[in-house]
Parts: structure tokens; sequence; C-alpha cells
């Protein structure tokens, strides 16, 4: 078979001499151990826990030795493209302060752009160009349901499915039968002509997982689809060795088709990046872990961890117990550093499923909000109101110094211990929200009615916003005693069947009718901040 007349058939026109990509796409000028890594997402429009996964490994990767990291779209399949999607990657990741030193929409050194896969199909097709005339690609001329036929074929025979040795059909065509085909101008695909033999073992050594053993490829994998446009298979390859990458972390969903990449590696002459398969966030589902997912786990989205108004950096020290076995160790001894601080390996990564459990996420986020000032908290809040918030919430802004003091009360700032009642901004803001506006009564009181507004009445014809928390305290003690509850906590333990209840009892009362819940931080403070009208009001209205 001519293979060199075939291929200008199947790809007429001049393209440009492989050599000369391999001179516009020069290896990179860096340090000896920088490593250039990359994120690669499809323009879906959904960014998931995983992409986030991915890029900070990449991320820490790169940046720690001085490297690349870069973004770089896989538009190839237009059918799951989503308008907006690449500024959705880029702003998702942001929030959790991942950066990339150039790609789509972002720029940076244009050495190596463009960074949409759909823009670069001379590159693709020259490659093709190249397989077909070297006798390592061929034109398959197979339509949808004879492949669907051959697919069911196989499963009934309970057989891998796919295009390799014997089901390749149009492996084998003889020159006059392709040449037929074309000029009946049938529809064509471009298949890998694989050379591998599935009983062959190839030991591969994986960054993250270490030593595995992997299956030659065999399967003739479509390289360049009927639209010429290649596929994410061949795409890849091409790129990653264009765009210099020198290491791939991706999911672990990817180990399956390695075979297939180290032979596409292999038939272009290129050498290959490092791989390294991440393993995949399990979810804990009753007995069973299974994989999180996008139809059941709203929290697998990014969206919803900005729409919560998650600290970016609660979910980041997440996602990096996750990834680093002795990150946990490392943040306990320094938990004042910088995140970056943190001495990233590749091979301290998990091999096998990490649990992801949100209740952990809100421990760590619990803590992570506890260690912020005021004003940092005022400021994160702030910015996920202007996004998020109702118009009410946006309010809380106008006074500031209110906010903080609240602030300062709600996170017991000043105090013995922080409290760590804030696990989210969406979270802190309801929180809050007794102290902007009048809110329904949550808890019940837990003494009858003519008790209750007997307390009121006689708390507030003795109460004086100008008394200290002493001076307060003394005042509710004293109601206490005059409506029958225990002055002193040890009485009452020692005789409750003396009392209708004790102090505390009272304070709660006035808890209830100030803020509408019976457990809250101090109630004093509480009244300071709110101010003598509208406490009289609010227990008026009680
Ligand atoms: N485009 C692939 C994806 O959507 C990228 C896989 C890889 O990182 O190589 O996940």
């Amino acid at each position: 078979m001519n293979y060199k007349l075939l291929a200008e058939r199947l790809l007429p026109g001049e393209y440009p001499a492989l050599e000369t990509f391999e001179e516009k796409y020069p290896p990179r000028n860096l340090p000896p151990k920088a490593e250039v890594t990359r994120l690669a997402p499809s323009p879906t429009g959904f960014i998931h826990l995983g992409n986030l996964f991915a890029a900070i490994a990449n991320e820490r990767i790169a940046h720690r030795s001085g490297g690349v990291l870069y973004l770089r779209i896989e538009d190839t399949d237009l059918k799951r493209k989503v308008d907006g999607a690449v500024e959705a990657v880029i702003k998702a990741l942001d929030y959790f302060d991942i950066r990339f030193d150039e790609g789509a929409e972002i720029g940076g050194d244009e050495t190596y752009a463009p960074w949409y896969q759909r823009q670069r199909a001379e590159i693709y097709r020259a490659y093709v160009k190249h397989l077909i005339e070297e006798g390592r690609a061929y034109p398959c001329f197979c339509t949808e349901e004879q492949l669907s036929a051959l697919r069911e074929t196989q499963t009934e025979k309970k057989e891998i499915t796919g295009y390799y040795g014997k089901y390749a059909r149009c492996r084998d065509l003889s020159e006059a039968e392709i040449y037929e085909n074309l000029d009946a101008g049938k529809p064509f695909v471009i298949r890998l002509r694989s050379l591998g033999n599935p009983e062959n073992k190839i030991k591969f050594r994986d960054a993250v997982k270490g030593e595995i053993t992997v299956t030659e490829n065999d399967q003739d994998v479509v390289i360049l689809k009927s639209d010429g446009i290649p596929t994410y298979h061949f795409a890849h390859a091409i790129d990653d060795h264009f765009m210099r990458t020198t290491i791939v972390i991706r999911g672990e969903e990817w180990l399956a088709s390695l075979p297939i990449h180290l032979e596409l590696f292999d038939a272009l002459g290129f050498q290959r990046p490092r791989y390294g398969h991440n393993c995949s966030l399990m979810k804990q589902d009753g007995e069973t872990r299974r994989k999180l997912s996008k139809r059941k786990d709203p929290e697998l989205s990014l969206e919803f961890y900005r729409k919560a108004g998650y600290f970016p950096r609660a979910v980041k020290v997440y996602m990096f117990t996750l990834l680093n076995s002795n990150f946990e160790e490392w943040y306990l001894k320094n938990p004042e550093a910088e995140l970056n601080e943190f001495p990233y390996k590749v091979e301290k990564m998990g091999k096998s499923g990490a649990l992801f459990d949100l209740d952990k996420l809100n421990d760590i986020s619990k803590n992570e909000l506890s260690r912020l000032s005021a004003e940092e908290m005022a400021h994160f809040l702030k910015a996920w109101a202007e996004e998020f918030g109702t118009e009410a919430e946006k309010g809380y802004f106008a006074d500031e110094e209110k906010l903080l003091k609240v602030l300062a009360l709600c996170m017991g700032i000043g105090g013995k211990k922080r409290r760590k009642d804030f696990t989210t901004a969406s979270q802190a803001m309801k929180f809050m929200e007794y102290f902007f506006t009048r809110t329904p009564r949550e808890d019940e009181y837990r003494v009858d009615e003519e008790t209750k507004n007997a307390i009121l009445h006689d708390f507030l014809a003795t109460y004086s916003y100008g008394d200290d928390a002493q001076a307060w305290f003394a005042k509710v003690k004293e109601l206490a005693g005059a409506h029958g509850f225990a002055t002193d906590m040890k009485d009452y333990k020692a005789n409750p069947q003396n009392y209708k209840g004790s102090v505390a009892d009272v304070a709660e009362i006035l808890r209830i009718a100030t803020t509408g819940k019976a457990n809250t931080p101090d109630l004093w403070t509480i009244m300071q901040i709110l101010g003598e009208k509208e406490i009289r009001e609010r227990i008026e209205n009680a």
C-alpha cells in the first residue's frame, strides 16, 4: 500500500514539517528540577472537588519546584461545551488561591499558546498525516450502527468491548477498498494501528501509586474524528509534549486509558511526561463507600463551597489533609504557617480512595474561622454577602462598628477561649441575624406565660442601660429571688424542689425575649450592642 498517497488523499495539502513544531515549542527554559504541570478541563461548566483536588496537587508541584502551572482547555468535544465555562474554572479556582502562570483566558508566555485544543488543529493533523504515512494510522469507515452492533456482540460474548484485533474491520482493508469507500464519499475517522498485545504486561512507575502493572494496549483508538478534530487521547499527547509538561497529576479514572497514552507517546516518538493518578474522593454512604456523585452529592460541585461561603483556607486545609499523608502532623506543628510553606511531596499522596466527610470539613472550618480577627471575619463575610447575601444581610455592613462588636462577641475575641460558632459565611450571617433585625422566636419558654410576663415586666422596671455586667447580673439575681427562683446554683442543685428554677432559667427567659433563642453569647453584651431602646421594645413585645 502506498501510505504516502493515502495520507495525501485523507489529509490533503501542505503541512509543516514535524521539526518545525519542535522548534516552535522548544523545551522550556527553566531550572533543572522545575516541573511543568497543567489543568486540562473540558469546558463543561461543571467544576468539582476532584478538579480542585488535582489543581492543588499540580499547583503545589509546579510552584514549589519553581516551575509552571498552565490551563489548557480540552474542547475537542463540542457537545459538552458551555459558554463561560473557562471563566468559571478560573474563578472557581481563584477562590482557593490557585493561580495559573499561563493558559486560556489568562495569557502569559505565548510560546506555548494557543491553549484551546480547537485552535491547535494544524499540529494534530500534521501528526495524524505523519502516522498515516508511516502505516501507523488508517481510515475507518464503520458506521455508528456497525459499531454499536459490534459492542453488543462483544458484550454478549463477555469480551472486552472496542475496536481491536479481529474486530478491527477496517484495519486490513485493501487499497482498492479504501479508495472505493473514499470515492463513494463515505465519512471516516482515523484510527491508530495498535501494535500492542494484551498478553504483555508492562511495569509502570506511577508518580502517585508507585509501581503498577498495566496491560499493553491493543485498541485501535480513534485519533481523528470525522470532523477533523482529534480525540482527547491524541490531543493530550501532542499537547503535553509541545507544552512541555513534565508531570501529569490527574484522576485515577484515567488509569484505564493509560496503556493507550503510553502507546501514543511511543508512536509519536515523544518522551512521556510522568503520570500520577490521584485517588478518587469517596463518600461513606451507609455501609458502603462510593465515589462522590454529581447527581446525589451537592458538595461535589465547587460552586457549593462558594455559595455556602466556606472559608477557602479551610477547604484547602482539608484537601491537603486528604492529599498528603504528612500534612496533618505538619499543620499541628505549624498552625500559623502559610499553607504554601508545607513541603508538598508527590510521594506522600494517597494511593487509594480518600474519604471525604463534610462534617470533618465543618470542624476544620470552625477552627479556621475561630482564628480570624473580627476585621478579617468582617472582610470575608462582606465579600460573600456582596455576591450571595440578601439585601438585609448586605445591610449588616452599614454600621461597621456595630458589626465588629457583634463579631468580637460571637467569636469570643477578648474572652478566655475563642468561640467556634461559625462554620461558613452563610451560616454566620444567619447566626448574627438577631443583632440586626427582630427575628421570630425559635425556642420555647420553659415557664408558664404568667411567670414569664411577670419576670419580663419586673426586669424592665429596674433595667438600666448604664449598669455594668456585674450590676446587671446582681439585678437578674434579685429578680430570680423575688419570683421564687434560686439565686445560687449550688442551693438550687441541693434542693431543687424548693424553687421554680434557678437564676439561669430567669436569664434564659430574658435571652429568648431579646434574641428568640435559648442559647446565645453573653446576654449583657448583647443588650449593650442592641441599645436600650431596642431592648425595651423587644422585651415589651415579648
Ligand atoms: N480533559 C480531561 C478531563 O476533562 C483531562 C484529563 C487529564 O488531566 O489528562 O478530565
